[in-house]
């Protein structure tokens, strides 16, 4: 079984990212991402610091706009309408999940289309699905990335993906389709999960259940991505899929850590740049 190196693979896009924004340096544009994090949620503020990690490193401006866990509904929306207009920035993101008393739907549909690097609102989601120009989500897009890098071919091949949620399963469904992939998308009233696996040349596991994809799931010479990130009872990261029972089993894998969450964050500045680009008429 062979890892699908995400890491490597990461700091590639994030190099020729980090090439794109010196031209736009160049020309006195400088790309810049706001985070807006509500609440004091610790997983979120690892994610929003390493997002902050990499624009650093691709040399994109950040902002991390830091709101009590209080804030109302209608003061966030208040300072998404003040990124929309602010033309120093061109990707805007909300770190999801947000407190219970906001409406999320409300707020990723506040966010301007043409900042929204996360590809979550309606006219992204929409133009993806009609296979017009636009952010697509950052995992389901790194996803493709590591399956292409790993040398695999898509096209005609049969894909399973395991979940069917709006920022992962549904769009990498939609993404594997779009590559010719045969595409079934399994969930959690999916009759026969494993026999349906088994079909699989390439399976996708967007659950959030710890290491639940097991051999039994998997097609001799699979090829397996693995989106899940679970912390363990014993307190270490692991995916949705349990990779130590697969080593006789998998063509490939992606490693948890250091495959798809990796990804997710480079496409992020591709997705920043793409904005910058874009909203200077440049692309
Ligand atoms: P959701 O909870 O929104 O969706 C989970 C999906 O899994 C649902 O569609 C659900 O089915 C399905 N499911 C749950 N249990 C079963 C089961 N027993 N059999 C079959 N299907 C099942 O999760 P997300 O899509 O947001 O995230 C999935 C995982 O990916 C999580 O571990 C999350 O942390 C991780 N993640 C990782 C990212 C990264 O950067 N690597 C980014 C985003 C998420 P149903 O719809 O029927 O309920």
């Amino acid at each position: 079984m062979e890892r699908i190196d995400g890491k490597a693979l990461a700091a590639q896009v994030k190099r020729q990212a980090a090439d794109q924004v010196a031209v736009l340096r160049q020309q006195k544009i400088v790309p810049k991402l706001a985070v807006i994090l509500v609440g004091e949620d610790p997983a979120s503020k690892v994610y929003v610091g390493g997002k902050a990690k990499d624009c650093a490193e691709c040399n994109i401006e950040s902002d991390v706009i830091q709101l009590p866990a209080e804030t109302t509904q209608q003061q966030l929306l208040e300072q998404i309408d003040t990124l929309n207009r602010d033309q120093s920035v061109h990707g805007i993101l909300v770190q999801l999940p947000l407190p219970g008393h906001i409406d999320e739907k409300a707020v990723i549909e506040a966010i301007d289309p043409k900042k929204d690097v996360d590809g979550f609102t309606p006219v992204n989601v929409g133009r993806m699905f009609v296979g017009e120009d636009c952010f697509l989500p950052c995992t389901p897009a790194g996803c493709i990335e590591l399956i292409r890098a790993a040398g695999v071919e898509m096209k005609g091949k049969k894909a399973v993906v395991i979940g069917r949620s709006n920022i992962v399963g549904k769009p990498m469904a939609l993404l594997l389709l779009r590559e010719n992939a045969t595409v079934t998308v399994c969930h959690s009233k999916t009759q026969d999960l494993a026999a349906v696996c088994r079909e699989a040349d390439i399976l996708v596991a967007a659950i959030g259940k710890d290491r639940f994809v097991g051999k039994d799931m998997v097609k001799p010479g699979a090829v397996v991505i693995d989106v899940g990130i679970n912390r363990g009872a014993d307190g270490k990261l692991h995916g949705d899929v349990d990779e130590s029972a697969l080593s006789d089993v998998a063509g490939k894998i992606t490693p948890v850590p250091g495959g798809v969450g990796l990804m997710t964050r480079a496409m992020l500045m591709v997705n920043t740049v793409k904005a910058c680009k874009k909203l200077n008429g440049m692309a």
